[in-house]
């Protein structure tokens, strides 16, 4: 494992780097080593441990493409937790779709704040009226997400060193073979 996990000053993982830029990192004084492997190196003078967890001693905020969520079946689903926006329950995929609160024939718009989760039912119920005229009331007004709702590192816990642990689980996506 010659990887590195960076973390930002709050301690969130931003992204896996190579041990050489960990200590790249650390020799500008920009990073302090938070953990280590067992594997050392030897410099002309000196030995060290390969870093395994280094942290930004400046905070660096995240812009770029977290910022912008996109606009897909896929992120809407993920907005509104599976869940039917109508009758409240969780779905899997296949009988999800998604509803146009206010319909396209009313002027109702695609984007974040038209468009929510729906079960294959409540669409059929629902048709093309708008829930005041089909009676049905939304769990909560649909909003475009503020970010991405996790930064996704793109290693497999089960391949992340245990000096990574502590820091993955808090905001990667956990595989879905929990008990
Ligand atoms: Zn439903």
């Amino acid at each position: 494992m010659e990887q590195t996990l960076l973390l930002n000053a709050s301690y969130e993982p931003l992204k896996v780097v190579h041990w050489q830029k960990a200590i790249t990192l650390w020799c500008q004084g920009k990073v302090e080593v938070i953990a280590v492997h067992d594997r050392e190196v030897h410099a002309v003078s000196i030995t060290f441990k390969l870093p395994s967890v280094i942290r930004l001693l400046r905070f660096v905020r995240i812009k770029r493409r977290f910022d912008y969520v996109p606009f897909s079946r896929a992120n809407i689903y993920a907005r509104d937790d599976y869940t039917c926006q109508y009758c409240g329950k969780v779905h899997p995929t296949s009988e999800l779709t998604f509803d146009h609160v206010t319909p396209v024939a009313h002027g109702g718009r695609k984007d974040w704040e038209n468009i929510v989760t729906c079960c294959v039912g409540c669409n059929r119920r629902k048709g093309g009226r708008t829930p005041h005229e089909a009676g049905m009331g939304l769990m909560r007004a649909p909003r475009r997400p503020e970010s991405a709702p996790a930064i996704r590192i793109t290693i497999g816990l089960r391949d992340a060193p245990e000096s990574w642990r502590d820091y993955l689980y808090w905001n990667v996506e956990l595989e879905d073979d929990a008990p």
